[in-house]
């Protein structure tokens, strides 16, 4: 087996080696500013091209329509933001999920801040946006709905298309922040009639601090970032060229090895899930069944500090995550979990394994034997034991 057993995807994934291959000579032969127009220059241009082809394929967009980021975050923070300085006048709703990343809702809380009506849509205990609810509150003067394609914690899958339809049908923009489900599930955002969305490179075994924003042709949005006319003026500043290079190639592989990966890793996931409620007692899996990412695992133990199963999962070798790794250390409960309706002692025991590309039956099967051993220790030594004996 090797080790470290690597289960927290969601929070990165390890650079693939053949996108490394790719992006290295853009840091030492080929390290013309794209920008510029002698020869080493536009070699460096032509792989952007190149990589804004690879990342517009993925999304059934055109390369026009793509845009280069530093990041998931940063692609939020632009779509959201931006939107608003370009619709001043206009209207001030806006419609999100309570599920929402904080590189969403804390741009959201800013425009709450300079006048803008910010509406929570509800979320059942699975984690899933009620369309009925999107129907029921898309008004006259809503101006843009953002809800994520799928949750970096419990993995539910929204209707993003069902979504989008209504937000076409009332003229309504529609931004997603598929950070998560990019390279993961099939997107096509004229079918899904996605106005914007927002990814990122290392959550799909890309480089970090570089991502993308497709913005529908046409969709009017002021940049974030000022001081040159990078990306059609869109988003100024050097493009990151190694990192885009990397972000085109971990698209392209991820689109060719998309189906078999959803296949295999479901099958990794239910069998991960069934055997984690046949061998742990008093134990919940978050979110949704069938509309759930499928790398991923998320587990509430009761009686059962989730740091403290990480300690001994990281004791053994094995990298997981608590909650969402961005808001790992906080004692509060997420509030992802909160919103799903965990009761916060339930919640203390959240878990969170995401599979991925070196992930196989043995290291599950071995993850299964230190966690039950894991709870049933910690159990054993908080005197509860007996309380959550079957
Ligand atoms: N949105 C979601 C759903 C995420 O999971 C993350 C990262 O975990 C981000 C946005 C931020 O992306 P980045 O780390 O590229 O800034």
């Amino acid at each position: 087996m090797q080790f470290p057993i690597y289960l927290d995807h969601s929070a990165t994934t390890p650079l693939d080696p053949k996108v490394l291959e790719a992006m290295l000579p853009y840091f030492t032969e080929s390290y013309g500013n794209p920008a510029t127009l002698y020869n080493l220059g536009m070699m460096a241009n032509e792989a952007v091209t190149t990589a804004r082809e690879e990342v517009a394929n993925v999304l059934c967009a055109s390369p026009d329509e793509i845009y280069f980021t530093s990041g998931g975050t940063e692609s939020d923070n632009t779509c959201l933001l931006g939107v608003q300085s370009s619709f001043q006048d206009r209207s001030r709703h806006i419609l999100t999920s309570p599920i929402e990343h904080h590189a969403i809702s804390a741009p959201l809380e800013r425009l709450t801040r300079a006048g803008y009506e910010i509406e929570t849509l509800p979320v059942g205990k699975d984690g899933i946006v009620d369309l009925r609810e999107v129907e029921k509150r898309l008004r006259k003067d809503t101006l843009l709905i953002t809800v994520m394609h799928a949750n970096n914690e419990i993995g539910s899958v929204q209707y993003v298309q069902e979504i989008g339809a209504l937000c076409r049908e009332r003229g309504v923009l529609f931004h997603t922040d598929a950070v998560q489900s990019f390279g993961k599930l099939p997107i096509d955002v004229r079918a899904m009639n996605i106005d914007m969305l927002s990814i990122s490179a290392h959550k799909l075994y890309g480089p970090k601090g570089v991502g993308a924003m497709y913005i529908r042709r046409g969709t009017p949005l002021n940049p974030f970032q000022l001081g040159g006319e990078q990306e059609h003026g869109r988003r100024a500043g050097t493009l990151n060229v190694p990192g885009i290079v990397g972000l085109g190639k971990a698209a392209l592989f991820a689109s060719r090895d998309m189906e078999s990966e959803i296949v295999r890793l479901s099958a990794l996931r239910d069998w991960f899930i069934t055997s984690l409620e046949n061998s742990i007692p008093c134990l919940a899996i978050s979110g949704s069944r069938s509309r759930r990412l499928s790398n991923n695992v998320h587990i509430c133990v009761e009686g059962v500090a989730g740091e403290s199963m990480l300690l001994a999962l990281d004791a053994a070798g094995i990298c997981a995550a608590a909650g969402s790794a961005c808001s790992t250390g906080a004692t509060e409960p997420s509030h992802v979990l909160k919103a799903i309706g965990i009761p916060r002692e339930l919640a203390q025991g959240a878990l969170r394994l995401t599979l991925g590309k070196s992930t196989n039956l043995a290291s599950l099967e071995f993850t299964l034997d230190i966690l039950s051993r894991t709870v049933f220790d910690l159990r054993k030594l908080s005197g509860t034991f007996q309380r959550y004996a079957t």
